[in-house]
């Protein structure tokens, strides 16, 4: 893919020289011929390298890592002595290709753009880490504190088709059937690829309700989960609940997946620290049996209360049977989980869109027509029908189920975390962009002022453009991975000698 356009620009130029030479009138028509044999990507490559202003454009798209829809921004940015008005700095997009700047999409899906979905790992991979192991401007004392890797799950909705790793998926002796006369075992053996696998049994037993209303309260639950865990901690140390916080700090960051079923589950970090935050470590009987208790008492005590409906009664929301708390080591240790690998874990799973998972669409609905055309099984299809059909109902408004609809009613983030878990993506974009610009900023010095005017001029390429910037993005992930496996052997030396 990179040499493609390497190849087209050696083309082009040829076809310019073509152009700027003085050429006959039968030179100029077998050129037209030539270029009407181009493809329309080939044509529009053509007209973006003739164009005098193409290096600076390249030099763009490269800044952006080749983003596959790049916003573009016009106006300018002006650093002056706020006493003297002297200028200290000052951009402006006039003179740049098209008077305007690209910048990132910074869509996390790897499906919507590779790139900023690469970063978005990459970054998410840090911030996670760093919660673990330290840097970023977090201690390296925290890989000594209590920390747990946690999943919870929704509860069953009814049987659905499973992978049991060669096993039969519901093997049942004596064959019985449901009151709509469909099978209540299954004694097929499926794999990961089979369509089956997380289909209901039997569709009109399964309890499309309770998963919708458990996904619209998914967000609430977990917020229940870590006020019962901060509630443990302090009922064991002898504290009042309002005064924990001057003993210790219960960090968390998790995140939301989407299993075979189309439920979500969450898998997170959680660390004890003392009550400084990442500085300060818990008090010794703050220990890490006491927080696997604790998170094990909060699994199984937390609930939500969903708002009564003539439509399905009285509903209760809370956590599935298969609950796992492990604690992290630093290091790879046997089937525990390590620093690296939990972080990896996070970061790869931040990449995928409902879409990705085949558990619900990376767009909005807006109609019963779209959710009956939309590409995806009959379970998610049932499962969205079932929000919309919900969403109509005045009880249930504020769930705002229809607008969620795509979602199949979880409307929380993928990754969420408590305020003293780490960094944030925005400290790790900052300094990032620092680092570009060899770390001065301008904004620093109480003496300067900076006036800012920038407004939205467009998005998204042209056909050319669009290859061109798919092959520096391609470059980029190869050199990329050249310097991470150069970093690998570098370690592995480092280990042998
Ligand atoms: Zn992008
Ligand atoms: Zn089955
Ligand atoms: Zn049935």
């Amino acid at each position: 893919m990179s040499a493609e356009p390497r190849t087209i620009t050696a083309q082009a130029t040829n076809l310019s020289a073509g152009s700027s030479a003085p050429a006959g009138r039968s030179d100029a028509l077998a050129r037209e011929l030539r270029l009407q044999a181009l493809s329309e990507v080939d044509r529009d490559l053509i007209r973006l390298v003739n164009d005098p202003l193409f290096s600076r454009w390249k030099e763009q798209i490269k800044a952006i890592g080749g983003c596959a829809n790049p916003i573009y921004l016009s106006g300018s940015t002006v650093t002056r002595n706020a006493v003297t008005g002297e200028v200290f700095s000052s951009y402006s997009t006039d003179g740049e290709p098209g008077e305007r700047l690209a910048v990132r999409c910074r869509n996390r899906r790897a499906s919507v753009c590779e790139p900023c979905s690469r970063l978005h790992a990459g970054d998410t991979f840090q911030l996670i880490r760093a919660g673990l192991s330290g840097g970023k401007g977090v201690p390296d004392a925290v890989r000594d504190r209590p920390r747990l890797f946690v999943t919870l799950t929704a509860p069953s909705f009814g049987p659905v088709h499973r992978v049991l790793d060669g096993d039969r998926c519901r093997p049942r002796r004596d064959d019985p059937r449901c009151e709509h006369g469909l099978r209540l075992g299954c004694g097929l053996v499926h794999t990961e690829d089979d369509p089956l696998v997380g289909l209901p049994l039997c569709p009109d037993c399964y309890d499309y309700t309770g998963h919708v209303l458990w996904h619209a309260h998914a967000g609430r639950l977990w917020d229940r989960f870590t006020t019962a865990v901060r509630r443990h901690l302090a009922s064991a140390g002898g504290i009042p609940r309002s005064k924990l916080g001057e003993h210790l700090v219960v960090s968390f960051a998790k995140v939301a997946e989407f299993q075979r079923r189309a439920a979500i589950h969450f898998h997170a970090v959680v660390r004890l620290d003392g009550p400084d935050g990442p500085a300060s470590s818990a008090p010794d009987w703050a220990s890490e049996d006491l927080l696997l208790d604790a998170v094990e008492h909060a699994a199984a005590s937390s609930f939500v209360t969903v708002p009564d409906s003539g439509a399905y009664g009285t509903e209760r929301v809370g956590w599935g049977e298969q609950f796992d708390a492990h604690p992290i080591r630093p290091l790879p240790d046997s089937d525990i989980p390590s620093d690296a690998a939990v972080a990896g874990y996070v970061a790869k799973y931040v990449t995928k869109g409902a879409a990705d998972t085949a558990a619900g669409l990376d767009y909005r609905v807006t109609s019963l027509e779209d959710i009956r055309a939309a590409v995806v099984n009959s379970h998610v299809r049932a499962l969205m029908g079932t929000c919309w059909r919900l969403g109509g109902l005045a009880e249930l408004e504020h769930l705002r189920l229809r607008a969620w609809a795509h979602g199949l009613g979880y409307r929380g983030h993928i990754l969420t975390k408590s305020r003293r878990y780490s960094t944030t993506y925005g400290a790790l974009r900052e300094e990032r962009a620092d680092h570009r610009r060899g770390d001065t900023k301008p904004g620093d010095d109480p003496n300067t002022v900076t006036e800012s005017a920038w407004r939205y001029a467009g998005s998204g390429y042209t056909p050319g453009a669009a290859e061109f910037a798919a092959g520096i993005a391609e470059s980029h992930a190869q050199s990329l991975q050249l310097a991470k496996e150069a970093r690998e052997d570098a370690q592995q030396w480092g280990e042998w000698l």
